[in-house]
C-alpha cells in the first residue's frame, strides 16, 4: 500500500498557492491504490478530497481535515474508431493540455479550443470545462467512475452527468461522491474550425480556414496574453461565472442600475450585452467594471488588472481569508449596484458552513 502521509501542506499543490495542510494525504497511481485509500478513509471515518491539478479550488487557511487523494492515473488509449470518429480514453491523472496536444497532433477535432486549460483530464467533467466556444460535454462519451459511497466501479453516460454551464452533478448534487477514473472523448477525424468566440474570430480575420494546429496556437497566444500564468501569479482562472438572464430580469437589472448608477452606466451595460431571443448574456467582467471594482485589493489578494474576473494571489502570501473577503466585497458591491448575485467558479475546500455563510452574505 502507498504511504498515507500526515499534515501535508496543500499550498504548493494548488495553482492559487494558498491553503493549510491536509490531515492525511496520499497519491494513487492505480485503481488498487485508490481502493486502499478509500478503505483507509472508511476505517478512520475521514472525509475525502479528490485532488487533480488543484487549478479550480481554494483551500482554507485551516486546510482539509480528512484524506486528500491525489490522482496520478495515467495513460491514453484509442477505444474504437471508424472513418469519421475516434473514441479516446484518457486516465484521470493525465494533464489535460497533453490530451489536447495529442488530439491536435493526430488530427482529431473537438477539443482544440480547450487548449492550455490547466488541470487534469479527470476534472474535465466536474465543472464541464469550457472555453472559446467549446465545452467538455460536447465531446464526453462516458466516464469510468468509482462511487465513494460503496466503492462500486461503473461507466457513467453523458446524460447521467447533468451538464450545464460550468456545472455537472459532480459539483452540484453529488459533490465528492464520485471519483472519475478516466474519461472517454468522442472526437472527429474531419472537422471545422469553431470561431464563434469573438477573440478567435478576430485572430483569424482575413485568413484562410485555419488548421487544428493554427487554432491551438491561436488559443495559446490569446490565453497567454490575457491570463496570468499560475507558475508566476497564483490564481484559479475565472473566479466568477458569467450570467445569462431572461429579458424581464435583464430589464429589472437595468432599472436597478439606472437608480443606483445613473442612465449612462445602464446604457453602457445595455449596448455591451448580447441578446438572443429571450436570453441575454451578461459578461460579469463588465459588471465589475461599471461597479468601479477594477484594481480592488484586500491584503495580498487582488483582481487581476488584465482580466477582473480573475482573483490573484498578488503578493504570493495571500491568505484564503483575504481571497474570500475580496470575493465578498465584489459580490456585495455588484449586488448593491445591479441587484444581481454573481457566483464563484472554484471549489471551496476546508471551510466550515458558518464561514461560508459569512463570506457569501450579501
Ligand atoms: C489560469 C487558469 C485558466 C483557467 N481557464 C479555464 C477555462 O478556460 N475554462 C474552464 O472551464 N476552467 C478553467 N480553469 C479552471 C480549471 O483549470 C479547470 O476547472 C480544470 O478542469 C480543473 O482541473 P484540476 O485537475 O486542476 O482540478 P482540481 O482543482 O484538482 O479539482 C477541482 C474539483 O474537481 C474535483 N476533482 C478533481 N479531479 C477529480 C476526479 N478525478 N474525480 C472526481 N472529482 C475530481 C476536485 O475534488 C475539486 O472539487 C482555469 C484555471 C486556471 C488556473
Amino acid at each position: 500500500m502507498r504511504e498515507i502521509q500526515k499534515d501535508i501542506s496543500l499550498r504548493q499543490l494548488t495553482t492559487f498557492k494558498i491553503g493549510g495542510p491536509a490531515r492525511y494525504f496520499t497519491e494513487a497511481q492505480s485503481f488498487a491504490e485508490i481502493e486502499q485509500a478509500w478503505q483507509f478513509a472508511r476505517e478512520h471515518r475521514l472525509n475525502t478530497l479528490i485532488l487533480g491539478g488543484g487549478s479550480n479550488m481554494l483551500v482554507s487557511d485551516a486546510g482539509f481535515d480528512g484524506l486528500v487523494i491525489k490522482i496520478n492515473l495515467t495513460g491514453m488509449t484509442i477505444q474504437a474508431e471508424d472513418e469519421q470518429t475516434i473514441l479516446l480514453n484518457a486516465a484521470a491523472g493525465e494533464c489535460w493540455d497533453d490530451v489536447t496536444a495529442r488530439c491536435v497532433e493526430s488530427g482529431w477535432w473537438g477539443i482544440e479550443n480547450l487548449s492550455l486549460i490547466p488541470g487534469s483530464a479527470g476534472a474535465l467533467a466536474v465543472q464541464n470545462v469550457g472555453a472559446y466556444g467549446q465545452e467538455a460535454s460536447e465531446v464526453i462519451e462516458s466516464l469510468d467512475v468509482c462511487d465513494l459511497a460503496d466503492g462500486r466501479r461503473f461507466q457513467m453516460t453523458t446524460q447521467q452527468c447533468g451538464f450545464g454551464y460550468r456545472v455537472s452533478m459532480f459539483n452540484t448534487t453529488c459533490p465528492g461522491r464520485y471519483l472519475i477514473l478516466s474519461v472517454t472523448l468522442r472526437l472527429k477525424k474531419r472537422g471545422e474550425a469553431n470561431l464563434s468566440y469573438r477573440d478567435l474570430a478576430a485572430y483569424f480575420e482575413g485568413k484562410k480556414s485555419p488548421t487544428l494546429t493554427d487554432i491551438r496556437e491561436a488559443v495559446i497566444a490569446i490565453r497567454n496574453a490575457k491570463l496570468p500564468d499560475p507558475a508566476i501569479i497564483g490564481n484559479a482562472g475565472s473566479f466568477f461565472k458569467n450570467l445569462t438572464l431572461d429579458l424581464a430580469a435583464f430589464q429589472r437589472m437595468l432599472a436597478h442600475v439606472r437608480r443606483q448608477r445613473g442612465n449612462e452606466t445602464a446604457a453602457v451595460i445595455e449596448t455591451r450585452c448580447r441578446i438572443s431571443g429571450n436570453q441575454v448574456k451578461v459578461p460579469t467582467a463588465l459588471l465589475l467594471d461599471v461597479c468601479g471594482l477594477k484594481g480592488l485589493k484586500i491584503g495580498g489578494a487582488a483582481l487581476y488588472d488584465k482580466h477582473p474576473l480573475i482573483l490573484i494571489n498578488a503578493t504570493g502570501n495571500a491568505t484564503a481569508d483575504e481571497v474570500m473577503s475580496l470575493m465578498k466585497t465584489v459580490r456585495q458591491t455588484v449586488y448593491a449596484h445591479t441587484g444581481l448575485e454573481i457566483m464563484p467558479e472554484p471549489n471551496f475546500i476546508g471551510f466550515t458552513q458558518e464561514e461560508l455563510e459569512c463570506y457569501f452574505a450579501l
